[in-house]
């Protein structure tokens, strides 16, 4: 008998007021990981209102106290990390130490939004009139609607909630239907750290079942969504219609440059990690590779050679190097871009075809992939994939590879290898997207770094880093004025 799991909305584990649920699979091996709630839009109420009447007590709490919670919360989730990583991997399929990396993230989201608690810097400044006193304060926006992709199921969801509760904000949150046991985990581990009941609320179910009665809930002030670009534009566009403030992290296009006076074996490195680490699932993964002519050859041959060394498999198995695809759908889309390919004249020169028969036989599997003849405007170059492919784009200059690099649809992170610091420090400059990186590739965020991209990858938010409370927080102006007589300012000042 499957295990069957339930919401978490004001305190308590309930499941869906339908009765309804949906299964969780491992999408190596096809196995049942167990019934979560299929939720509707009645649960979602309950849950906004417990957040709601949760919220003035939370607000009220110092955020010294606050952050004092989420220390605990990050020595808990690292005391677990090991069992927390084995069952993302079971959920989702990357290898485990990718997973016990997207793990570590939560526990650095948690240390650092912690110590925000006792920052939480306003700003003061001296009056135009004497004897008053004039202060800006962070102040809690009220409730936050969390809505995640399934990629990073532990990492992205703690960049929005923890930084969302060190603020004041109360939670509604809904992990992706892929991952639903991560989201579960985080709603157990905060209650065990002693987390009021209804200052988190999570919800278990689809998009439009549960994440668009979130996006349309009255009591949700604030919208913070990571996922595909299709979904956040119509969030977009109904939080603008309701005058809801929307942060929206979306797909990224990643490109790495590499010059002619690369360290050659490193850049290899780098574009085989980035490319089919995470399955190329990740909205950093490097999925254009920018060379430069004079070494171009040599560059596709050694990620060639390094494509052909990745063991595909279940990502529990520690010499596997690379996981399933989330779901038959995501590999049914990998292999039909494999015709746009060919169909643009490109030659899949590694991989191309999904893996199947044996240790593959149950699970979603694609070959590594390497496109050769790409050209910047081909289909391939211009849209996210989201699976092991990587194509090469052959370049005779910077300003070229800077410019082929930039002119796509998204700009979440570009990377440049060379060893000229000119090169380096001018393409730092030119490259458009929230992230570069020099002699490394394009994946490797830190948190304590604001993370977030340009044109179509973002709406103008950060997360994480010195940004983090900027989607979660008002600005309220204080005056005091204690010179006991009427001060007009702009009047009385002159
Ligand atoms: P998705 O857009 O299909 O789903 C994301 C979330 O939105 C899920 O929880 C889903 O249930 C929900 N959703 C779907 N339809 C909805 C609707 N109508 N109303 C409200 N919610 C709805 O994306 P995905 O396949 O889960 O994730 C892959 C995408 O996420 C890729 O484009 C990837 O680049 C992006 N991503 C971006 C970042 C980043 O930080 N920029 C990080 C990870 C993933």
């Amino acid at each position: 008998m499957a295990e069957k799991f339930l919401n978490y909305i004001g305190g308590q584990w309930v499941p869906a007021k339908s009765g309804k649920t949906r299964t969780n699979i491992n999408p190596a091996t096809g196995e049942h990981l167990g019934d979560f709630p299929d939720s509707g839009a009645e649960d979602v109420a309950a849950a906004v209102s417990a957040a709601r009447a949760a919220f003035d007590a939370w607000r009220l709490t110092p955020a010294p106290k606050r952050g004092e919670l989420l220390y605990r919360l990050g020595a808990l989730i690292a005391s677990k990390k090991e069992a927390l990583a084995k069952d993302a991997t079971r959920e989702m399929g990357k290898i485990l130490i990718e997973t016990r990396g997207d793990v570590q993230e939560g526990v650095d989201m948690a240390y650092l939004a912690a110590g925000e608690g006792r920052r939480m810097y306003g700003v003061t400044t001296p009056s135009e009139m004497p004897n008053k006193w004039a202060m800006s304060v962070r102040v809690p926006v009220g409730v936050v609607g969390v809505i995640t992709a399934w990629n990073f199921p532990f990492a992205v969801p703690t960049w929005k909630i923890f930084p969302a509760l060190l603020a004041g904000n109360t939670v509604v949150f809904k992990p992706s239907e892929e991952t639903p046991k991560m989201g579960w985990h985080l709603a157990k581990l905060l209650e065990e750290v002693g987390l009021p009941p209804g200052v988190l609320n999570v919800v278990h179910g689809d998009g439009p079942n549960v994440g668009w009665p979130i996006v349309q809930a009255p009591g949700i002030d604030v919208l913070s969504f990571t996922g595909s670009n299709g979904v956040g534009a119509k969030i977009a566009e109904e939080g603008a219609r309701l005058g809801k403030r929307v942060s929206l992290e979306m797909g990224g296009k990643n490109g790495v440059i590499v010059m002619d006076d690369a360290d050659l074996p490193l850049a290899a490195d780098a574009v085989a990690w980035g490319a089919f680490g995470t399955t190329g699932q990740r909205c950093t993964a490097t999925s254009r590779v920018i060379v430069h002519e004079r070494i171009h050859d040599q560059l596709v041959a050694a990620v060639i050679e390094r494509a052909k060394k990745v063991k595909v498999g279940d990502g529990l198995d520690e010499s596997v190097n690379m996981g399933p695809v989330i779901n038959a759908r995501q590999l049914e889309k990998i292999h039909a871009y494999m015709s746009v390919a060919t169909g643009e004249g490109v030659s899949i020169a590694e991989g191309g075809q999904p893996l199947t028969g044996g240790a593959h036989a149950k699970g979603n599997f694609f070959a590594p992939t390497v496109f050769t003849g790409v050209t910047p405007k081909m289909r391939v170059a211009q849209e996210e994939i989201f699976g092991p492919v990587v194509s090469f784009i052959k370049v005779k200059s910077l300003a070229e590879a800077v410019a082929v690099n930039n002119d796509i649809p998204f700009g979440l992170s570009s990377s440049i290898f060379t060893r000229d610091v000119n090169t380096a420090f001018a393409a730092m400059r030119d490259l458009s997207s929230g992230i570069v990186y020099v002699n490394h590739g394009t994946t490797g965020a830190e948190t304590h770094l604001p993370f977030g991209g340009v044109r179509g990858t973002g709406n103008g938010h950060r997360e994480a880093g010195h940004t983090m409370l900027d989607a979660f927080t008002e600005w309220k102006s204080i005056y005091v004025d204690f010179s006991g007589t009427l001060q007009r300012a702009q009047i009385d000042n002159s």
